[in-house]
C-alpha cells in the first residue's frame, strides 16, 4: 500500500539523508584513477580533517562503522596486546568482542548502561595498571544504544592525571557532526566515525581521524593487515587518490555534507543537537517516563531512550508507531531489548521535524494504551518556543 508523505526516519543512524545530498550523489561515476578524481579526494579529506577538528590525516574506509573499529585497532594493537575498553552500551559491548575476536585482550571497565565513561574511574583503572600494560584505552563517545555521552575532554585529563600512556581511540560514530568533538584539542589519538549519523549520508562510509603517536605506534605495531593499512591508504591519499576503489558516489554526497555543516556552522549545528535533546526530554518527563542516561551531564543530544513500565514490551509499541504513523523509532539492544525504544533526533532536523516526531510517540502512547500523562508534546513545544529566538535572531 502507498503510505503518502514522508516516512520519519527516527531512528538514531542511519538518519534522514537530505535531498541536496541526495541530488550530489546523482551523477556519474568517474574514473577514480583519472585527473579529475584527485581534487574531490583531496576535498573530502581535508574537509574531514575541518570535521574531526584535527591536523592529523583522516582515512576514508568503504565500510560501515564496524570496519573503523576494526581499522583502529588492526593498525595499532598487536596480538595479546592488552586494552581497556568502557562498557557504556551495547555499541562499546560490540567494540569488546570485535577486539577479542583479533586476538587482542580486551578487558571491560564496567558501567550500569545508564551513565556515559566516568573519568575518575578511569583515572583509577589506570593507576592501578603500574606496569603500564594497557595500550588502548576506548570510550565511545556517544553511546547510541543508551543515549548517553562520555566527557572526551575529562577523560583525558584523567588520564593526564594517571600518568598513563596508552593510546586514546574513541569512537564518534554517533557523535561526529552533532555532538561536539575535539580531536586535538582533546588529545584523541584515534578517531572513529561513521557516515549515516550526524554526517547525513546513507551507510558505507567510515573514517579513522590519527594522531601523530598513533601514526608512530602503527609503524612498529599492529595486526596483520592490508585492506585496513593505514599506510597503504596515506600514500595515495596524499595526491587525492585511493589505494582501492573508493565509494565515489558517497564522496560526493560528502564533500556536500562538509559544505552543508559549515554553512550552517559546528557551534550552532551542536547547539541545535542540544535543544531538540532538551526538548525531547521535557516530553519524555511530561509522559512520565525515564530516559535511559540518568547522568545530567552525560545526556545525549543525538538520541534519547526512553524507558517503558516492565510491564510493556517497548517492541509491541513500535510496531505500532510504524504500522499508524509511519514512524521508524530505534529499538533496545542487548540487555535492554524490550525495554526501551529509541528517539534520534540527529543530523538533518529542525523544530517541526521533532514536533511532528514526538507527536507520533505521543499518538502511539495512547493507541498502545501505555499509561502516560498526555501533554508531553505541549511541554517539548514550549521549550522550543521560549528557545527559538536564541536560534534565529
Ligand atoms: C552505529 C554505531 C556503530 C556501528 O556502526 P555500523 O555502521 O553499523 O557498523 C558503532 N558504534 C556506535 C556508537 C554507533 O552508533
Amino acid at each position: 500500500m502507498r503510505r503518502p508523505g514522508r516516512h520519519f526516519l527516527q531512528i538514531p543512524g542511519p538518519s534522514h539523508v537530505p535531498d541536496r545530498i541526495l541530488r550530489a550523489m546523482d551523477y556519474p561515476t568517474m574514473d577514480h584513477r583519472g585527473p579529475d578524481f584527485s581534487e574531490l579526494g583531496q576535498r573530502v579529506l581535508r574537509g574531514m580533517q575541518g570535521i574531526f577538528k584535527c591536523s592529523g590525516p583522516v582515512v576514508i574506509y568503504p565500510a560501515s562503522g564496524t570496519g573503523a573499529w576494526e581499522a583502529a585497532l588492526a593498525n595499532t594493537l598487536a596480538e595479546g596486546d592488552r586494552a581497556a575498553i568502557v562498557e557504556t552500551g551495547h555499541f562499546a559491548s560490540l567494540w569488546t568482542q570485535l577486539a577479542q575476536r583479533l586476538g587482542i585482550n580486551a578487558e571491560i571497565i564496567p558501567t550500569d548502561w545508564r551513565t556515559g565513561a566516568d573519568p575518575d574511574v578511569i583515572e583509577d583503572y589506570l593507576r592501578a595498571d603500574t606496569q603500564r600494560k594497557i595500550k588502548a584505552l576506548c570510550v565511545v563517545h556517544n553511546e547510541t544504544s543508551t543515549g548517553s555521552t562520555s566527557r572526551i575532554a575529562e577523560i583525558r585529563e584523567a588520564m593526564d592525571a594517571a600518568g598513563h600512556s596508552a593510546l586514546l581511540m574513541v569512537d564518534t560514530i554517533s557523535g561526529l557532526a552533532s555532538a561536539r568533538y575535539c580531536q586535538d584539542e582533546w588529545r584523541v589519538d584515534v578517531g572513529i566515525s561513521g557516515s549515516q549519523k550526524g554526517l547525513m549520508l546513507p551507510p558505507g562510509l567510515s573514517f579513522n581521524a590519527i594522531s601523530e603517536k598513533a601514526l608512530e605506534v602503527s609503524k612498529r605495531s599492529g595486526l596483520r593487515r592490508s585492506y585496513w593499512s593505514w599506510q597503504e591508504m596515506l600514500t595515495p591519499n596524499e595526491t587525492g587518490y585511493f589505494p582501492y576503489t573508493p565509494a565515489t558516489n558517497l564522496l560526493y554526497g560528502l564533500a556536500e555534507a562538509i559544505d552543508m555543516l559549515h554553512e550552517e556552522g559546528l557551534e550552532n549545528v551542536f547547539a541545535r543537537h542540544q535543544r531538540h535533546g532538551e526538548a525531547t526530554r521535557r516530553a519524555v518527563a511530561h509522559w512520565g517516563f525515564e530516559t535511559q542516561c540518568q547522568v545530567e551531564a552525560d545526556y545525549s543530544p543525538v538520541l534519547t531512550a526512553v524507558r517503558l513500565p516492565e510491564s510493556v514490551n517497548a517492541d509491541d509499541f513500535r510496531a505500532i508507531t510504524l504500522k499508524y504513523f509511519d514512524m521508524s523509532l530505534g529499538n533496545g539492544l542487548g540487555q535492554i531489548a524490550g525495554k526501551v525504544f529509541r528517539i534520534g533526533h540527529l543530523g538533518d532536523f529542525n523544530d517541526l521535524m521533532l514536533a511532528g516526531t514526538l507527536s507520533g510517540v505521543e499518538m502511539g502512547l495512547s493507541l498502545a494504551k501505555i499509561s502516560h500523562q498526555s501533554g508531553g508534546v505541549l511541554a517539548a513545544m514550549d521549550y522550543l518556543t521560549q528557545t527559538s529566538t536564541s536560534v534565529i535572531d
